[in-house]
């Protein structure tokens, strides 16, 4: 491709809009151009890259036996409606009605769609087990859209649904869904782990999500440092502490405490750690408010908390009047001691000693406050996040935790659509049954921006071999001017063409400072450039994107390295 023709326009400002690297660097090497909230253009460029992560996926699902299809974007109500999910599923799904005054939803996900299709298509055990998968756009009305591609509201899936006679079908299916991933993301170059996960909306027993490793990821992972443990922070278990709990050293005081509202300003005024408090959080359950208790530093986690029996789900926080009306008091002076509530407290609780915690009474506090004598031992639950440090399931090791960006899903769903739909199949004895499924996403933009997370540097976009755009960037120095370099140039690029290889021809008649500087920001793997002082002196100036310097090679010496680039 020369360049003069590719019509490529980048960005040397920030644009404001972006938070994180790959966003900014996506727009600044004109990969995406906005639209509006979470829509983006892939322009040429980025559309390059897309292409190559979809080519992959592709290769691998094939590899994998499962069969691509493609499913309408726009789905029937009646089909949502069948689940329940039309209703559970809340504002994130794109409504819309036809002329006829039918309802749509813009498809989020295809369980509904694909299992309407197991239903008519798949009548006997003997056809299965199958997987079908597509390549196709998504729509989720995302309440905070951000971080370009990484999070937007239209996306690009690569969404797979196996159907099985029974789970042992369904294990191994998705064992071969979770081994078709993994080589997707080794091929892709990127640092990414697997971990256990929350099945959410979906639904299903088991699931798995991979997690492309980076700082600015959303969500945290907790990883064992013995074993191979790891899991969302949104799933990793806590414990109840072992040992015993301190007998209690002060006696119970109530303080005023004006203008605490905060734990952080009940520990300033008291001078204690938050691990010597209890904060008192209410939530809103299914038979009026719940009371859920933490330690002061501890993070409450909604996705263990509402699956208790009386909280409401999705997690949802009281308001201040229902606080009010609910406890007497205000939200900055909740405590455990004499609250009429329904309470769960969290494990970490259990064994706290003369600790601090709101009196149920606007501006005052607990201090020595001790279980069995100020208020009853509790029974408790796990309720929190885990932190660094925390012991690690199985008893050995403890957990660290890292920032990754979830760019794949796997679930085991069981019969959950079968059953609803009634996609069932004559089994060996001939009799009726729903069929086991499973489902496995992988979020084909959104490892575009993950992959640039991970490979970057002041100057611009490092791409993994197998993302790049372009494999070579070609950059003839002064060539409008020299018939030499012209020449030698128009030569190179259609050998390295030749070879397969994929040449972005900098044809342009601007400054080698600009060109440099373009090929950084872009991120092509290979540069080579071409002079005249180096023709005389029969060389070419190789670089490669993550070297620190460039280095002179002769004609043959370069071409046989890109050659060997280009078969591995
Ligand atoms: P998240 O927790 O990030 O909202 P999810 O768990 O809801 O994602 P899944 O239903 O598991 O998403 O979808 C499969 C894959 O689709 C995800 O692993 C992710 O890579 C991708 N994906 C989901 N939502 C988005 C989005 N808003 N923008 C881009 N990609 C997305
Ligand atoms: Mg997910």
């Amino acid at each position: 491709m020369r360049f003069s023709e590719f019509g490529l326009t980048t960005l040397k400002e920030v644009p404001a809009e972006a938070e994180i690297v790959s966003h900014k660097l996506m727009l600044r090497a004109g990969l995406i151009r906005r639209l509006a909230s979470g829509l983006f253009t892939w322009m040429p460029l980025g559309l390059r890259v897309l292409r190559k992560v979809e080519a992959v996926v592709r290769e691998e699902m094939n590899r994998a036996g499962a069969l691509e299809l493609l499913m309408p974007a726009v789905q029937p109500a009646e089909l949502w409606q069948r689940t329940g999910r039309w209703d559970q599923y809340g504002p994130l799904l794109l409504r819309m009605a036809d002329r006829h005054g039918r309802e749509y939803c813009v498809g989020p996900t295809h369980e509904e769609v694909i299992t309407d299709i197991a239903c008519k298509e798949l009548r006997s055990y003997k056809q299965l087990p199958v997987n079908y998968y597509q390549v196709q756009t998504k729509f989720r009305d995302e309440i905070r859209p951000r971080f370009g591609v990484m999070r937007s509201r239209e996306f690009i899936m690569k969404d797979a649904y196996s159907f099985d006679i029974d789970d042992a079908g369904m294990d191994a299916s998705y064992q071969k869904m979770h081994a078709a991933y993994t080589a997707i993301f080794e091929r892709l170059g990127l640092t990414f782990r697997v971990v256990l996960a929350d099945s959410g909306e979906i639904g299903g027993s088991k699931s798995q999500e991979f997690h492309v490793i980076a700082d600015s990821g959303e969500d945290a992972i907790a990883y064992s440092d013995t074993d191979d443990y790891a899991s969302n922070i949104e799933t990793a278990a806590t414990f109840l502490p072992e040992g015993d709990r301190s007998e209690p050293g002060r006696d119970l005081e109530k303080i005023a405490t004006p203008g605490v509202k905060t734990i952080e300003d009940l520990c300033k005024l008291l001078d204690i750690d938050a691990s010597q408090t209890i904060k008192t959080l209410i939530v809103e359950g299914t038979d009026g408010p719940v009371a859920l208790i933490l330690r002061g530093d501890h993070e409450l986690n909604a996705v263990k908390a509402q699956k208790l029996e009386g909280v409401a789900a999705p997690l949802t926080m009281a308001d201040d009047k229902t606080i009010r009306e609910a406890t007497g008091s205000t939200a900055g002076s909740l405590g455990p001691v004499g609250m009429t509530l329904p309470v769960y407290f969290d494990h970490a609780t259990a064994h706290l000693s003369d600790f601090s915690c709101g009196a149920n009474e606007h501006g005052f506090h607990y201090v020595g406050v001790n279980f069995e004598r100020d208020l009853p031992a509790p029974e408790t639950v796990d309720i929190r996040n885990v932190v660094a440090g925390d012991p690690a399931p199985g008893g050995k090791g403890t957990l660290s935790i890292a920032r990754g960006i979830e760019v794949g899903h796997i679930f085991q769903l069981g019969t959950k659509y079968s059953e609803a739909m009634d996609a069932t199949v004559q089994d060996s004895d001939g009799k009726d049954r729903a069929m086991a499924m499973g489902c496995y996403g992988i979020g084909i933009t959104r490892i575009v921006g993950a992959a640039i997370e991970q490979n970057h540097d002041d100057n611009g976009i490092i791409w993994p071999a197998p993302l790049a755009p372009f494999d070579v960037v070609l950059v003839p120095i002064n060539m409008h001017r020299s018939e030499a370099v012209r020449e030698a140039a128009e030569a190179l690029y259609a050998e390295l063409t030749e070879y397969g290889l994929d040449v972005l021809f900098d044809d342009r008649d601007v400054r080698p400072g600009v060109k440099f500087a373009d090929a950084e920001l872009i991120g092509i793997p290979h540069r080579l450039v071409v002079s005249d002082r180096g023709l005389e002196a029969g060389e070419l100036e190789y670089r490669h994107r993550r070297d620190e310097e460039s280095r002179n090679l002769n004609r043959e010496e370069a071409l046989n390295l890109l050659k060997e680039s280009a078969i591995s």
